[in-house]
């Protein structure tokens, strides 16, 4: 099911503005976040268009929540965070997605929601972006 007004499906421009693909998981595609105000923010997106977890089949909810677990985990190893945040929201781009936020203590934000969309962004440098995708992905082949 792809619905046409929804960027994760469309997988245009407005997309890429926001994300880059890192890879493919098992059900769904890890996709770094742009604005890196939180180091190695990355979200996971489902491979369907589908609005709630519960509209899942068991199998696929199984397989997605081991997406972002996994995807959690190569975070954690990698940027060091106190703690991973995870955000599903979907008011706007009812996509099903999850937000892997790594979290740390010093930060303004500590002990309460991160702020999804801060008025200053953080945007990296291409070369940047590269190496970062790279690490992740790096450690995404070892996993395998
Ligand atoms: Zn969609």
């Amino acid at each position: 099911m792809v619905n046409k007004t929804c960027f994760y499906c469309d997988q245009g421009t407005e997309l890429q503005n926001l994300m880059i693909e890192i890879a493919k998981l098992e059900v769904s595609t890890l996709y770094l976040n742009k604005d890196q105000t939180h180091k190695g923010r990355c979200i996971v997106a489902f491979n369907r268009h589908v609005k709630e977890l519960f509209q899942l089949e068991s199998s696929e909810l199984s397989l997605f929540i081991k997406d972002v677990s996994n995807g959690a985990m190569i975070l954690n190893g990698i940027f060091h965070p106190d703690k991973l945040n995870y955000g599903i929201y979907g008011d706007i781009v009812s996509h099903l997605h999850v937000h892997l936020v790594p979290k740390y203590q010093e930060s303004s934000e500590w002990g309460d929601s991160f702020i999804n969309s801060p008025d200053q962004k953080c945007f990296l440098s291409d070369k940047e972006y590269t190496e970062i995708i790279q690490i992740i992905q790096e450690r995404l082949q070892q996993e395998r």
